[in-house]
């Protein structure tokens, strides 16, 4: 059968040159880049190197960015380590539609005692940056807003963010895991004080992320050990890993403006076919939105059924974040932004990438349309809703 990958927010595949970069250092170049002997001089100057690509991806400079293991331990990072590095100021500020990686550190921070302010978002994913401004208390530690939505795309006005609480002397942390490699982001400009990235979703492996830490600022690290990444992250490096995130940088930097512009192309062709299906509609469509995602929500479908088809079709694609999909828990994003939970439950992510061709597209609209199709003339959709 044949298959095709829609699912690119929940990962990529390593690209075949960042694959190449890496391979040296999982075979000769193996050494430990904290041992003084030649092998780890080999394995420091491959991570010297690779931070340097990050930081220029950046603009950065390369010592304020610590690798980490995966983007939730980043946001982990973060988030506990604001609160363990000022404990006086309880209280935080976010949003209900976050990754799970900041959501859950934000419910275990209420339960040693934090308040949170979870500010409200609209069904076209906007907040409002009055409230975000009235909500800045004296004892505000931390505010956490991501920079673009796994699940729907929609892009937060980090920027402005980013003057708000600038101007009310309170740090800003920007999950932009999505958005890394994908739209620029130049920290020259952008005056956010923490932001975190992982490699997987831009063509480099799993298990290889970091955290951008402005120079001056500090937070207290969760991993104790040995004195890797300046002593603020214990544990020996990923060195290949660390590489491979290096060179996804590096061609991420070349290759974002020409690839915005296919995956842009592909993300008006796909909504085009989808808004024209009666009961479709494309979530957050008048919001600013990442190029490579598209979430629709077609009532009057079963949405479980609907993805039972895909899969069957050998289409993979996700029903919302990867990390509850499998779970039949309720559809927590969109339902923060208002949508009743039998409409969010019929939510499709379709998510497409660099590698994704035309014909893919073709195969994949003409499939979705026909399922839908079928699945509202089914009599065995009211049989499953029924029993
Ligand atoms: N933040 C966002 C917005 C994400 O989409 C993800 C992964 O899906 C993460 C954080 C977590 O990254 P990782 O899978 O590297 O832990």
């Amino acid at each position: 059968m044949r298959q095709v990958y829609f699912d690119y927010n929940a990962t990529t595949p390593v690209d075949p040159e960042v694959l190449e970069a890496m391979l040296p250092y999982l075979k000769e170049g193996y050494g430990n880049p904290s041992s003084v002997h030649w092998a780890g001089r080999v394995a420091k100057a491959a991570i010297s190197e690779a931070r340097e690509s990050v930081a220029s991806l950046f603009t950065c400079s390369p010592d304020e960015l610590v690798f980490c293991g995966c983007g939730t331990e980043a946001l982990n990072f973060a988030i506990k380590g604001s609160w363990f590095q000022r404990p006086d100021k309880r209280h935080f500020i976010t949003t209900p539609v976050e990754h799970n990686g900041v959501a859950k550190p934000h419910s275990w921070l209420e339960s040693q005692g934090a308040v949170v302010t979870y500010l409200d978002v609209d069904t076209d994913g906007r907040i409002n940056l009055d409230q975000l401004r009235d909500s800045i208390r004296p004892d505000t530690n931390l505010i956490s807003i991501m920079m673009a939505n796994n699940e729907t795309g929609i892009m937060f006005p980090v920027e402005e963010i980013s003057e708000i609480a600038k101007e009310k002397g309170v740090l800003f942390f920007c999950d932009a895991v999505q958005a890394v490699g994908k739209r620029p982001i130049n920290l020259k400009e952008f005056p956010v004080d923490f932001l975190a990235f992982s490699g997987h979703k831009f063509y480099a492996p799993k298990g290889a992320a970091g955290l951008f830490i402005r120079n001056g600022l500090r937070l207290n690290s969760l991993i104790h050990g040995g004195g890797h990444e300046r002593g603020r992250r214990a544990g020996t490096e990923n060195v290949a890993g660390i590489v491979g995130l290096g060179k996804a940088a590096e061609l991420a930097l070349k290759k974002m403006e020409k690839s915005e512009g296919k995956l842009r192309g592909f993300q008006k062709k796909i909504e085009t076919a989808l808004e024209a299906v009666e009961g479709a509609k494309v979530v957050g469509a008048t919001s600013e939105r990442m190029p490579n995602t598209t979430n629709v929500v077609f009532d009057g479908v079963d949405g479980e059924l609907l993805l039972t088809n895909l899969d069957l079709e050998g289409i993979a694609l996700s029903s919302g974040s990867a990390c509850s999909s499998g779970l039949s828990l309720p559809p927590r994003v969109l339902m923060a932004m208002g949508f009743p939970e039998e409409l969010a439950r019929t939510s499709l992510r379709i998510s497409y990438g660099v590698p994704t061709t035309e014909e893919e597209v073709d195969f994949f609209l003409k499939t979705l349309l026909e399922i839908v199709s079928n699945l509202k003339n089914s009599p065995q959709k009211e049989e499953t809703l029924d029993g």
